[in-house]
């Protein structure tokens, strides 16, 4: 009884800390314009790529290690994209895969690439995750995330967090540190509390470009030709990481803020095992974007390990005929990247851009960004 009194009087008092960060001094002032802060490395390689069919082998070689991050499936096309923004893009993609790559090159796990190349990615205000997250509706960045490890089926998840600077370490907390695959909201926020993890103001995740982008989606509402809620728009960011180390471990990753003008305690795909992540050693490591709703319905991630195991179809062919066959056939628009257990990936999506690359052990850094 008494335990259970501490523990009650305990966790009021963890939620009273998490609303003192929430009002404590905004972290950023608005105004941020929403663009990469730091110096722009030199220009990256950005490989030309080919038709859809092709798309979903985009690395046909296997390697020792290897590691594929995207930073979302979305509507931007290249006239409407500055060579400058393009620049910051493929930056922020190759930092990711270069801090990847150095843990895998060294002998270190697949789990502790994807999670600090995704870290640095939610980091960025570029990206629809972390710093970079979209609004809700009602002018909140509410995030979802999720982490698994292909070698013990082992997964964690989290959804609809407002304070924590990088949900995906959080995911991977819930694995490792609890006896739970998904945790949401303010129980999340007391968990990462407990955990160490770190905490920010609600005003952290504040960028004038998102906020723009929330009043556009909203004013789109308010016109007869209106989208629906949560329709894809100039959605572009949600980010995710795969990866296969030394020894043999796959891992797969996902970090969004979900899509712009979404409804408060609405979750997508990206936090959802099967579904936004996948790992298996048996078959492969997948991570998604796109629209939410028809990732869910289709189990994208999973359903592309499930062919590669059961129809011993190849990731390309797996990947390709769930993103380029059921969900076009269905309206769902988005991407994946995949990655089977000799390193062999593959990266089709079905708008007219995403946000992707690769660096194996003999290949890269390649970052590509328009489908030609
Ligand atoms: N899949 C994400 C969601 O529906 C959004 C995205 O990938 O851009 O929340």
């Amino acid at each position: 009884m008494s335990y259970r009194m501490t523990a009650r009087t305990t966790g009021a008092l963890r939620r009273l800390a998490i609303v003192a960060i929430a009002l404590g001094a905004a972290a950023v002032a608005p105004g941020d314009t929403g663009v990469a802060l730091g110096p722009v490395a030199a220009r990256p390689a950005v490989a030309q790529t080919v038709g859809a069919t092709e798309q979903a082998a985009a690395q046909e070689v296997g390697a020792e290690w290897a590691i594929a991050v995207h930073g979302g499936a979305g509507t931007a096309r290249r006239e409407s994209m500055t060579p400058e923004l393009e620049s910051r893009y493929a930056a922020a993609l190759t930092a990711a895969l270069e801090a990847g790559g150095e843990i895998l090159a060294s002998g270190g796990s697949s789990l502790d690439a994807v999670e600090a190349a995704l870290r640095l990615l939610e980091d960025s205000p570029l990206f629809n995750a972390g710093k970079g997250a979209v609004f809700t509706h009602d002018g909140r960045n509410e995030l979802d995330a999720s982490i698994m490890d292909g070698a013990s089926l082992a997964a964690g998840a989290v959804a609809a967090v407002h304070h924590v600077k990088n949900p995906i370490s959080l995911a991977r907390r819930v694995m490792e540190a609890s006896p739970h695959v998904m945790m949401a909201g303010v129980g999340a926020e007391e968990f990462a509390l407990e955990q160490g993890i770190e905490l920010v103001p609600a005003t952290y995740f504040f960028t004038e470009s998102r906020w723009q982008s929330l009043q556009r989606a909203r004013e789109a509402e308010r016109r007869a030709d209106a989208e629906p809620v949560g329709a894809l728009g100039e959605r572009l960011g949600t980010v995710g990481a795969v990866a296969l180390d030394r020894h043999g471990n796959l891992a797969a990753g996902t970090t969004t803020g979900g899509m712009t003008n979404k409804r408060f305690g609405r979750i997508g795909d990206s936090p959802i095992i099967g579904v936004g992540t996948y790992a298996d050693n048996r078959a492969c490591a997948v991570s998604g974007t796109g629209h939410g709703e028809f990732f869910m319905r289709n189990a994208v991630a999973h359903d592309i390990c499930a062919r590669v195991l059961y129809l011993e179809e190849s990731i390309g062919e797996a990947a390709d005929a769930v993103v380029m066959g059921v969900l076009v056939e269905q309206g769902g628009d988005g991407g994946v990247i995949a990655m089977d257990p000799e390193g062999v990936i593959a990266m089709p999506f079905n708008t007219p851009s995403m946000l992707r690359g690769y660096v194996t052990s003999e290949e890269g850094p390649v970052v590509e960004i328009f489908r030609e």
